[in-house]
This record gives C-alpha cells, sequence and structure tokens, in this order.
C-alpha cells in the first residue's frame, strides 16, 4: 500500500509547484517524501499516515509553548466566534501592540515606541527598508550574505534559508536595478562593515541584520559586531534595523534578544521586525521603533504600508494569548532543554568520529558538519552537508522530525519534557553513525 504522504505529494505536485507552500518545506537537500503534516499537539505532531513524531521544527519557530496550547486554541476559538475579519480596528490589536513595546526593554532603554503589525515577517522586514528609505531619503540598503529576511525583491541576494538550501545565489524575476541597491556583506567581518560605509555612507538608508543569524544554521554575532553595525550606521546617518522575526520572543522573555545578549555592550536599533512567537502560529508579525521613525507610516506620514488582513483578530488573539503565558519560567524550561539536546548531539557526534560543532545562540541551536562554529557564509557552505541527509532520516526513521536542511535551526518548545528529550537523546548516536558513514 502506498504511503499516504507519498499519494498526496504526487496529488501535490500536480497542482501546487513542488507540492508545497513553501520552499524549505521540501526535502530539497535531504531528498524523500515531505510527511504531510495532519495534526500536533505539545512537542508532537503526526503525519497523514498516522505517524507520530517529536517535533523538533515547531512550525519554524511560533511554537514557542508547544503545538495547540489549550488556552491559545480557546483564545483563537472566542475570537473567531466574535468575527473573522473586520477591515477595522481592534481592542486586541492595542493590547498586543503595548504587550511587544512593554516587553521590549533593557535597562531604561524602550527603543519600541510605535508598534505597526502586519502578516507576515517578509511584509514586516520590507517595510522597515521602506521606512527607513522614506525616514533617510537614501536608497541603498547593506545586508549580510547568510541572512534571510523573506522572500521581498531586495532582500534575496546571498539569502539563507530555503535559498541556501537550494545553493541558489538569489533569485530570477528581480530586477538587476533593484538588486543594485542592496550591498551584501560578509557577516561578523567589522573590516567589511567599514569598507561598505567609507565607499557608500552617504548613499545607505540602513543595515539590516538579523539578531543571531539562524537562517545559514545558526551563527551567532561576535561579541561586539551587533554594536559596531550600530555605531557605524549611526556615524553615517543611516539606520539599524533589527530583524528579532524569529529570534524575538523565542529567546528572551524581554523578546528583545539582540540587546539583552550583549549586556554592557547597550546599543540601539532603529526598527526592530518581529514575526513567528508573537503570532502564535497564526499569520502575524510587526515592526516597532521610536516614535519619530514609525510615525512617518502612512496615515500620519509618507511612508506608504497597508493590510486587508493586518491585526487579524484570530491572529491578534493567539499573540496575545502566546505572550502571556511566555513567562520567564517558559525561557527557562526552553533554555534547558536546548542545554541538554545540545550536549547529547555534541557527545553523540563526537562518539561517533564525525567532525561537527553545535553552535549557540540561546536556545537555537544545530548542527554544523565542521571543526568550529562558522562565523559567516562561507564557512557555513564549507562544511560537509552530505553527512545531513543520512542523520536527518535516521532520525525521522526513529520518530524525531527535524527541519530538511542542515541551514536551519532547531527549535524546542516548553512541550518538550523529560520523555521527549529522552526519545531524542536515544536516537542521536544510530543517526550520529548514518553521517559518520556518509
Ligand atoms: N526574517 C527572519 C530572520 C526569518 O527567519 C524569516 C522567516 N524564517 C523572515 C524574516 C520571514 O518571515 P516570513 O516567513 O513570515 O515571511
Amino acid at each position: 500500500m502506498t504511503d499516504r504522504n507519498v499519494a498526496l505529494f504526487d496529488s501535490a505536485r500536480a497542482v501546487i509547484p513542488g507540492g508545497v507552500n513553501s520552499p524549505v518545506r521540501a526535502y530539497g537537500s535531504v531528498g524523500g517524501t515531505p510527511r504531510f503534516l495532519a495534526s500536533a499537539s505539545g512537542a508532537r505532531v503526526t503525519d497523514a499516515a498516522g505517524r507520530e513524531y517529536i517535533d523538533l521544527v515547531a512550525s519554524w519557530g511560533p511554537a514557542l509553548l508547544g503545538h495547540t496550547h489549550p488556552e491559545v486554541v480557546q483564545a483563537v476559538q472566542d475570537a473567531a466566534t466574535r468575527g473573522l475579519s473586520f477591515g477595522a480596528p481592534t481592542e486586541g490589536e492595542v493590547e498586543l501592540a503595548q504587550m511587544i513595546a512593554e516587553r521590549v526593554r533593557h535597562g531604561e532603554a524602550r527603543p519600541v515606541e510605535r508598534v505597526r503589525l502586519v502578516s507576515t515577517g517578509t511584509e514586516a522586514t520590507m517595510t522597515a527598508i521602506r521606512l527607513a528609505r522614506g525616514a533617510t531619503g537614501r536608497d541603498l540598503l547593506v545586508k549580510f550574505a547568510g541572512h534571510y529576511h523573506g522572500h521581498s525583491d531586495g532582500l534575496l541576494a546571498a539569502a539563507g534559508s530555503g535559498v541556501a538550501t537550494l545553493a541558489l545565489p538569489g533569485s530570477a524575476g528581480v530586477p538587476a536595478p533593484i538588486a543594485a541597491q542592496t550591498l551584501v556583506i560578509d557577516y561578523n567581518d567589522p573590516d567589511a562593515l567599514a569598507a561598505v560605509f567609507a565607499e557608500h555612507g552617504d548613499r545607505i538608508a540602513a543595515v539590516i541584520v538579523e539578531a543571531a543569524s539562524a537562517n545559514m544554521g545558526v551563527v551567532p554575532p561576535l561579541p561586539g559586531f551587533n554594536r559596531l553595525i550600530a555605531e557605524t550606521a549611526h556615524a553615517h546617518g543611516a539606520l539599524m534595523i533589527l530583524d528579532e522575526v524569529l529570534t524575538g520572543f523565542r529567546v528572551h522573555a524581554a523578546g528583545f534578544w539582540g540587546l539583552q545578549q550583549e549586556a554592557g555592550e547597550q546599543y540601539l536599533p532603529d526598527i526592530i521586525t518581529f514575526g513567528k512567537v508573537i503570532g502564535g502560529g497564526m499569520p502575524l508579525a510587526a515592526l516597532g521603533g521610536r516614535a519619530e521613525i514609525m510615525d512617518q507610516l502612512a496615515p500620519l506620514g509618507p511612508v506608504y504600508q497597508a493590510g486587508t488582513l493586518s491585526g487579524n483578530p484570530l491572529s491578534v488573539a493567539a499573540g496575545i494569548a502566546t505572550l502571556r503565558l511566555a513567562t520567564p519560567e517558559v525561557y527557562a524550561r526552553v533554555d534547558a532543554a536546548a542545554d541538554r539536546l545540545a550536549d547529547a548531539l555534541d557527545a553523540a557526534l563526537t562518539d561517533a568520529g564525525v567532525v561537527h560543532a553545535v553552535p549557540r545562540a540561546g536556545s537555537l541551536f544545530g548542527v554544523v558538519f565542521a571543526p568550529e562554529t562558522p562565523r559567516d557564509y562561507a564557512a557555513a557552505q564549507a562544511q560537509e552537508s552530505l553527512r545531513y541527509a543520512p542523520f536527518f532520516h535516521a532520525m525521522r526513521e526513529q520518530g524525531i522530525a527535524l527541519p530538511p536542511s542542515v541551514f536551519e535551526a532547531w527549535f524546542l518548545t516548553a512541550a518538550h519534557g523529560d520523555e521527549e528529550l529522552s526519545a531524542i537523546e536515544a536516537a542521536l548516536p544510530l543517526a550520529a553513525a548514518a553521517a559518520a558513514s556518509a
């Protein structure tokens, strides 16, 4: 009998390009058939053939509390009975914006005075860039090779995530004049940063950076690098856009990982983008910043941005419920689980004699088949990535669902308890042996 996943993938490919609605879901680099998921609860997902997996994808980040948290589901159901979408402001949007603005702080610093809600991380970064251009009157954007900020035209150059998995230089369909507005430099490279500003400083509107890069595998910023970006940009009249779509509210209760991470090296980005966790698994993202910048958005200012479903009441309800439940205890639990799994992963690969590193950024971690944590995209790409496919499939056969690419982080949730962590630990030696023989 054909596996139901295989049958569904055949049907999907006949009507959906590549059978998936987002390329990272395809098993492009690991081979095989994607699992069509039918349901999820806590730390587990169930596929269309009824097979259950312990999940380390967490919907690519949003499921901080675990899947289908009863209070989040209840909040969405209650919101649904009141109305699916109004196209008018709602009380919930005010509450969620206040929660984000209040939580994002470090000491006295309050970098988010205003918040605009949108539906996807792509919209958040796209709008942040337009806003930075509008606010500075400049066109050029600096981004880092291997960083992913969504799929808008100017941001696909040397991008991470699915673009890295498919080993693409960028995307077809981006007009050359638009691509030319993005200057791509190496991550964690102070000289490259200095050089790009020395050459183009008075034409650069903004630098966009992931708070810690997690879309070329996990590659944390070198100490002081985020601060250096802020200082360099500000010295030239440019803005710093800190992309916390993935890291925001996932690795710290204060939401604002980039700043927290460098306590004592305080710096202030100008615009911060959020997504994933703040929508609790529903389509929701946001950008925030100081009033003087954010109020340049329409209807107050000349920078236009809009959305029929922006601040959707169901998404907002999921976000409020999630942030209420995302207590410091939740983060402590996820951190402890990450410590435990990262150690187990490291030990299993060491025992199997596989050259590897286990890079960490807060509770984010992953595997790199290279002797040390890469500091930039070139180093991430130079690893022995062919070892990942057998590792991934060996884990999957043992009921553990990892992200289907070595260039993605592993995501834990507060629902990963001792039972799940022990099961993952027990599965690692076989997978490490599979990686060793690749
Ligand atoms: N920025 C970062 C850092 C991301 O990781 C992602 C998605 N993984 C995005 C932006 C884009 O978000 P979305 O997929 O919701 O458009």
